[in-house]
């Protein structure tokens, strides 16, 4: 299958005469083949109409016709995985194994949600039944189900081509809901989108659904992002990327006339409380497991461990020592995209510069066309933490501060100061239950995960999860982006009051009525 370079709106070919843009192989800095027309509002007003056209009859389909839909696009993107690993690998210089295990996961993302809508149980229907001759008011009959709520913007996310992009999590939940999809494709990785947007626009055909619930736009520019958040049809928006970013279209979607919701997960320093006995028991393999979660896939994800925080002393300088040991023998490694290399660089160069900071980890990132960078280390006192916001701000890359308390009261303190995150770990003995207990308490309130005696870096796609949390780290902390529980962004509910049954959603009849032949 040949890139083409074009949008995936129905059959249109768009022939614009518009810009173009190439993807950049951030191992080499070399441009890749393909040239891919930049989209705008023209091409947000077809997608948008085609979307809210074809609304209704998705919304109609049973919970078996999107089941099975989910499913063929999971088979279309297993019938091109060669062709789309290969893609992704050059464009994202991310490892073939990682990228075979990411579209592992986004297949199964696909399959999880397929099984959740063959049964309504999803929809958390209620029924109140009346009661007629309840004093001193008679009581209606009330039922309660979900609807979708109608087409969504996807914005996909440089740091998972697969899993968190075109037919990732986002995609795959709300199609489940029976939403229409706009995916806005991150410019890092145009022919990885191209690709997946393939796979599920054959999945659409050959299920005889109509092509106006999917659409895929590429671009590189801000303008196309706003002119999708602001269209009219669109209902809901999802993001994974930048703090910047994620605000930017919250308040644009927050200043329409008829405000939407914007599911943005922006960043978060998922903080890592090292209690005294745990550290001197554990030392060596903390050290070794908190440098694997650090620099896993060169410190790109949303969940690295950025803060780590434990009693100073003997135990800490060892553990400290072993850590950088580790960091030493790690090469230097490409990162998705320059602008992500810069930026990570700048944000560096400015923790470097606080009051107190300490680096003992080697950085050096080279200062070519290419995107490696190596991992950085650095060490704080808790006093001149708390003092200097800037240190709880997320450096996406292969860095962490480790802060030195005077005791462990002081770390509660520290739990204390911090802003709303995804995740929160705490490694701690059966002796320190007290203390783990005090900090978990403040840590419930920070926090969307919470995590004993393990790293945050892995994300289990399952019905148990919660992968989001309170403001920055999400602009949205009741609903999660990673787990079955995702799909309830996509609906809202309403409620039946005194309707017979043949006027009844189907989930909300009368059994004896649903049995009828
Ligand atoms: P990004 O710059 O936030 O971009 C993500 C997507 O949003 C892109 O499609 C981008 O398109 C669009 N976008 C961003 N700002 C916009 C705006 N003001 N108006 C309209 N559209 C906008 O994220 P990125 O390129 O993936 O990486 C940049 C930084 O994001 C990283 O250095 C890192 O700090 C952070 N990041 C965080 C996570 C996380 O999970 N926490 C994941 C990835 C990245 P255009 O650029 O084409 O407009």
């Amino acid at each position: 299958m040949l890139l083409t370079g074009q949008h995936l709106i129905s059959d249109r070919i768009l022939v614009s005469n518009k810009e173009i843009f190439r993807a950049v192989n951030p191992a080499t800095g070399k441009l890749l083949t393909c040239e891919f027309a930049e989209g705008g509002s023209e091409e947000v007003e077809m997608a948008a109409n085609l979307a809210e056209r074809d609304f209704d009859l998705f919304r109609q389909t049973s919970g078996r016709k999107r089941c099975e839909l989910l499913e063929a696009i999971a088979n279309e993107l297993l019938v091109l995985k060669d062709l789309i690993i290969e893609r992704a690998n050059l464009e994202t210089g991310l490892p073939v194994p990682r990228l075979e295990g990411e579209l592992g996961r986004t297949v199964n993302q696909l399959r999880m949600f397929s099984q959740l809508v063959v049964a309504d149980d999803y929809k958390l229907m209620r029924i109140d039944q009346a009661i007629p001759d309840r004093q001193p008011l008679p009581k209606p009959d009330l039922r309660l189900t979900q609807i979708p709520l109608g087409p969504v913007a996807i914005f996909g996310a440089s740091n998972f081509p697969l899993a968190f992009s075109v037919a990732g999590g986002d995609t795959a939940s709300a199609l489940a809901a029976g939403c229409p999809v706009i995916v806005k494709g991150h410019p890092a990785h145009p022919g990885t989108s191209e690709l997946a947007g393939r796979a599920i626009q054959l999945a659409v055909q050959k299920i005889g659904l109509p092509d106006g619930i999917f659409s895929l736009i590429q671009g590189s520019g801000h303008d196309l992002g706003s002119a999708l958040v602001r269209h009219p049809q669109i209902k809901a928006v999802t993001f994974t990327g930048s703090q910047a970013g994620g605000r930017v279209l919250f308040d644009l979607a927050a200043a329409r006339p008829d405000p939407i919701p914007v599911f943005a997960e922006m960043g978060s320093v998922n903080p890592v409380f090292v209690l005294p006995q745990a550290l001197k028991k554990n030392h060596q393999l903390l050290a070794e497991k908190y440098t694997e979660a650090l620099t896993l896939g060169v410190g790109q994800f949303c969940t690295k461990p950025g803060l780590l925080f434990a009693v100073k002393g003997e135990e800490l300088d060892d553990f400290v020592q072993v850590v950088e040991k580790h960091l030493h023998r790690i090469r230097p490694l490409p990162m998705l995209h320059l602008g992500i290399k810069q930026n990570f660089n700048h944000k560096l160069k400015k923790i470097k510069l606080l009051q107190g900071i300490n680096c003992v980890g080697e950085h050096g990132s080279s200062a070519d066309e290419s995107c490696d960078v190596s991992p950085a280390l650095l060490l704080l006192s808790a006093a001149d933490f708390l003092h200097q916001p800037s240190a709880c701000e997320e450096m996406f890359g292969p860095s962490s501060i480790v802060v030195e308390c005077e005791s462990q009261d002081q770390m509660l303190n520290m739990a204390k100061s911090l802003p709303g995150q995804l995740s929160a770990t705490v490694h701690a003995t059966g002796v320190e239950d007290i203390i783990c207990r005090q900090l978990f308490s403040i840590l419930e309130k920070k926090a969307g995960r919470l995590i004993l005696n393990d790293f945050p870096t892995g994300v289990e796609v399952c019905s148990a999860m919660n992968h989001g949390g309170p403001y920055p780290a999400t602009t949205d902390s009741r609903f999660t982006s990673v787990g079955s529980t995702a799909i309830n962004r996509f609906l809202r509910p309403v409620c039946y009051q005194n309707f017979n049954n043949a006027l009844l959603p189907q989930e909300l009849r009368d059994e004896q009525e649903l049995n009828k032949p």
